[in-house]
């Protein structure tokens, strides 16, 4: 398989920490595979009367730490791989904040930008009456991805409170408030990768209150890190973003605020008064302190890596960096805080919906920022605590920490 066929990607990463951790072979082969995986054929009545065919899938790929949990991502060129690869991800992600879930995946081939809100509906119900069977607070539990919204949250939800008769607000994270959405949902990725800046930047000595930072990706995770950098730091000066139409730039600063209302009354970051232009590629290679990836994967590979010169690489994507691209970052000096770890604030705040769905006992927004910041910080530490003793890069660490976690958990269920 290519460097960037994401399954193969999250299978050789595996690979790495099984022979570090000296994992037996039963249990490293095990977790090289999704438990289980569903693949549907999604008929799709169109606004014209014309009725489209759509594949989807749902991956369930661990459950031996609990219910499996992970997004719906709807995006034109999702596939199988994809689906399998983030489900392994979100594996490792709940293990390494230590929530008691386990990790799964799901997704439908589709350009949601194509769809009408009409269809959008009829597609995610559709979706929940062919997997709602294997969904719930106590099997498996989906949220938000690339291209899903709260609203496709509700249809799903609503579809499946139709199929099992009852009340069951904890079988899907990422609702509206009205529907049992937790406060703090909205950020939850992003705030919990700025708490990771911060402790870095603590372990690191680097001053951020006059860091200067970039975002790839302004979607609802680099839109939030944009904002809440500068609030949760202290300071920092936004030098770049891009989005799928291109990017913007400027030495003096960019005011963060004023972008995202730009990128919302226009759809793109392009064209924002006071910026020039510059590609996804240049803003990678960007000379800032801080780069939050914030796109879909595979954009730092053996070709680009070299020319990293970020001090602190926070990957609020899922997959940016490829296991080549790692070596080569890790020996430049580039600190980057893996994705299963930095992102895994949305995971964390989808987990704690899920209890006040399950206790029907609604926390404040201030409760959930607390609660937040005390996973994130242990999480970033745990990690932090190992590098110390393993000289590794930190990718190769976090899954270290979550992987023993989780062949841990298989074991002492007798599966391996
Ligand atoms: P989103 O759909 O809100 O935003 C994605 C953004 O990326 C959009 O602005 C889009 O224009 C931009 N984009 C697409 N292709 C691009 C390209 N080639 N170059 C530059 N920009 C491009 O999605 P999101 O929820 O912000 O998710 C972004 C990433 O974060 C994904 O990898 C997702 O898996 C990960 N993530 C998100 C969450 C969450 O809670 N939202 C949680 C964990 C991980």
């Amino acid at each position: 398989m290519s460097e960037l066929n994401p399954f193969a990607i999250a299978q050789q990463q595996l690979d790495e920490a099984a022979q570090r951790l000296g994992l037996d072979a039963a249990t490293h082969e095990f977790l090289r595979w999704p438990m289980r995986e569903y693949h549907f054929t999604l008929p799709l009545k169109m606004d014209n009367g014309v009725t489209r065919i759509f594949k989807g899938y749902r991956v369930q790929y661990n459950c031996a730490r609990g219910p499996t949990k992970g997004g719906l991502r709807w995006h034109p060129e999702e596939t199988i791989d994809t689906v399998r690869a983030l489900a392994a991800w979100m594996t490792w992600k709940t293990a390494v904040v230590d929530i008691p879930l386990g990790g799964g995946k799901g997704g439908i081939t589709c350009n949601p930008k194509e769809l009408t809100e009409g269809e959008k509906e009829r597609l995610a119900r559709t979706y929940i009456r062919a997997v709602g069977r294997e969904l719930g607070v106590h099997r498996d539990v989906p949220a938000p991805d690339v291209y899903t919204t709260p609203q496709i949250m509700a249809w799903m939800l609503d579809e499946y409170e139709i199929l099992v008769g009852h009340s069951h607000p904890g079988m899907i994270t990422g609702k509206p408030l009205a529907v049992g959405g937790s406060q703090g949902r909205g950020d939850a990725t992003a705030r919990g990768g700025v708490y990771c800046v911060r402790e870095a930047a603590k372990a690191l000595n680097i001053n951020v209150s006059r860091a200067t930072y970039a975002i790839q990706g302004f979607g609802n995770a680099g839109q939030f890190a944009a904002t809440l950098h500068p609030e949760i730091l202290g300071g920092g000066t936004l030098l770049a973003a891009s989005d799928s139409r291109g990017g913007v730039f400027s030495k003096e600063g960019i005011d963060p605020k004023a972008l995202v209302r730009h990128k919302l009354e226009t759809g793109s970051v392009i064209n924002f008064p006071g910026t020039k232009p510059i590609s996804n590629e240049e803003l990678l290679e960007l000379q800032v302190d801080v780069l939050y990836p914030s796109a879909l994967e595979g954009v730092i590979t053996s070709r680009n890596a070299n020319n990293i010169k970020a001090k602190v690489m926070c990957e609020l994507a899922n997959g940016p960096t490829t296991p080549e691209a790692d070596k080569i970052l890790f020996q430049k000096g580039v600190y980057v805080l893996p994705d299963f770890l930095a992102n895994a604030g949305g995971v964390t705040v989808s987990y704690f919906e899920q209890v006040q769905n399950t206790y029907n006992y609604y926390w404040s927004l201030e409760d959930v920022h607390r609660q937040l910041d005390r996973k994130m910080t242990d999480a970033y530490h745990a990690v932090w605590e190992m590098s110390k003793k393993t000289k590794a890069h930190n990718r190769l660490v976090a899954y270290m920490v979550a992987v023993s976690r989780v062949a841990e958990a298989c074991k002492i269920r007798g599966w391996v």
